[in-house]
């Protein structure tokens, strides 16, 4: 086993790898911004190290620096976090090149999911299902669009092969507006990602988003973890995470999970990842999967009792599974609330010093959090400060107890989405489940 990590991240996950890392007796080396000097896990780490400006592209980003860092400390392997350069595979790629462990992938696996075409046609191969659309990305010929999008049904999305974040995507509706779509997707995909390869699927009017965790050794051994549900959406950036997916059958998801685990020992995945779903009819399409631990993570930990960042760290590790399918035990349900510093109903980021904070606490809830009353949330980066998870025997369970843990947080100083939360839980089709990807802006409209 290692015995010090590098955790090249910021934030509640970067606090998150670190306590994993103690707890297995490993010491942790924390890279930081000059914004983040003073945040509690920068002091509680073994090292730190300032590794640049506040500006992402100058710190988070900046890969010499970074393996500088693991460099004069010492550290044995990099843990990346999620975002910043946790699906980049030069990175990973120089980071293993420098003679330290990646903890995540292999390189050409990242590269390999990273471009959405080649990631669904891997897929599909592997017997994944997918989103019905055009073989590989759109060709230069206008007759050929034209065919793809009449054969695959109006309307169709147009996508970047690049894209992410919810970005480079266009939803066309008549063959009229079709070549204008493909043309701006094209040259914002060009510029934004690099990658001007656009492809077009077949556009889902109202689908459920759906995940299978995973986790794979480098000896062939992959299971999954059940399924999460992230349906809860605002402008495709999930808010509220939960598993196991309300009233889907069960043997369905069995074999779509049992899926992506043969796909990982297909491709030779190592590591956690995550395969992304629409759900639409009793049907599943794969859209894409993410290469790295997830923001949602905790509510699969919850249901299955495994340590999925503890386990990443022993894969990396060269470690095997320490477990098979048959051992993975779904127990009751847990609800994920995504705590963002911004205005509950107009959005806007509401960064600056937290004056009072006061975590929730009681039977089957879990706070992921690095702040603190005093604490400064940086204008700089991501506005997520907290998450609050709650865990029951039932799913009625886990949203009474994640009412009680809204009600006794108390954060101020700074704007944040708890009232928003509070009212999802009492919201009726929330508490039936099953709502699609549109149930939030749909809400949120009918409220101006
Ligand atoms: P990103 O990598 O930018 O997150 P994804 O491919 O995961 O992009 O898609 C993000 C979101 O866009 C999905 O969760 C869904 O809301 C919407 N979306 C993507 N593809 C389709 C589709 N074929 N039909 C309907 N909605 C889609």
């Amino acid at each position: 086993m290692f015995e010090k990590i590098l955790i090249a991240n910021r934030g509640e996950i970067a606090l998150r790898i670190q306590r994993a890392c103690r707890e297995m007796g490993i010491r942790t080396v924390v890279v930081h911004s000059e914004a983040d000097a003073e945040a509690k896990y920068v002091k509680l780490a073994d090292e730190s190290v300032c590794i640049g400006p506040a500006a992402s592209r100058e710190s988070y980003l900046n890969i010499p620096a970074i393996i500088a860092a693991a460099e004069v400390t010492d550290a044995q392997a990099i843990h990346p976090g999620y975002g910043f350069l946790s699906e980049n595979a030069d990175f990973a790629e120089r980071v293993e090149k420098s003679g330290f462990v990646f903890i995540g992938p292999k390189a050409e696996s990242i590269r390999l999911m990273g471009d959405k075409v080649s990631a669904k046609d891997a897929m599909k191969k592997a017997g994944v299902p997918t989103v019905p659309g055009s073989e590989g990305a759109l060709p230069e010929e206008n007759k050929e669009i034209f065919r793809m999008a009449r054969q695959i049904g109006y309307p169709v999305i147009i996508k970047a092969a690049g894209g992410g974040g919810g970005r480079g995507m266009r939803v066309v509706h008549t063959e009229a507006a079709l070549l204008n779509a493909v043309q701006m997707t094209r040259s914002e995909a060009g510029a934004a990602f690099n990658n001007p390869a656009v492809y077009m699927e077949k556009y889902l009017e109202n689908p459920r988003h759906i995940e299978i965790q995973v986790l794979a050794d480098q000896h062939k051994n992959a299971v999954w973890l059940g399924e999460r549900d992230c349906s809860m959406q605002r402008r495709h950036q999930k808010i509220i995470e939960e598993a196991p997916a309300p009233g889907i059958n069960r043997r369905l998801i069995e074999r779509i999970g049992d899926r992506c685990a043969e796909a990982c020992r297909k491709i030779g995945y190592r590591g956690a990842g995550t395969f992304e779903f629409l759900y639409e009819d009793g049907e599943f399409f794969f859209i894409e999967m993410n290469t790295r631990v997830q923001v949602e993570h905790p509510v699969s930990e919850l249901i299955t009792g495994i340590d999925i960042v503890q386990e990443q760290i022993r894969i990396a590790a060269g470690e095997r599974l320490r477990f098979k399918q048959r051992d993975i035990v779904l127990k009751g349900h847990a609800i994920e609330c995504r705590i963002n510093a911004e205005d509950p109903y107009k959005f806007t980021p509401s960064p600056g010093r937290i004056t009072t904070w006061h975590a929730p606490g009681g039977p089957g809830i879990r706070v992921d959090s690095h702040v603190y009353s005093g604490y400064f949330v940086p204008p700089y980066y991501d506005s997520m400060v907290a998450k609050v998870i709650a865990h029951g025997d039932t799913r009625e369970q886990a949203i009474a107890r994640m009412r009680i843990a809204l009600s006794e947080t108390v954060i101020e100083g700074i704007l944040t989405n708890v009232p928003l939360h509070r009212e999802l839980m009492v919201d009726t089709k929330f508490m039936q489940g099953s709502t699609n990807i549109h149930y939030l802006e749909n809400k949120l409209a009918l409220r101006k």
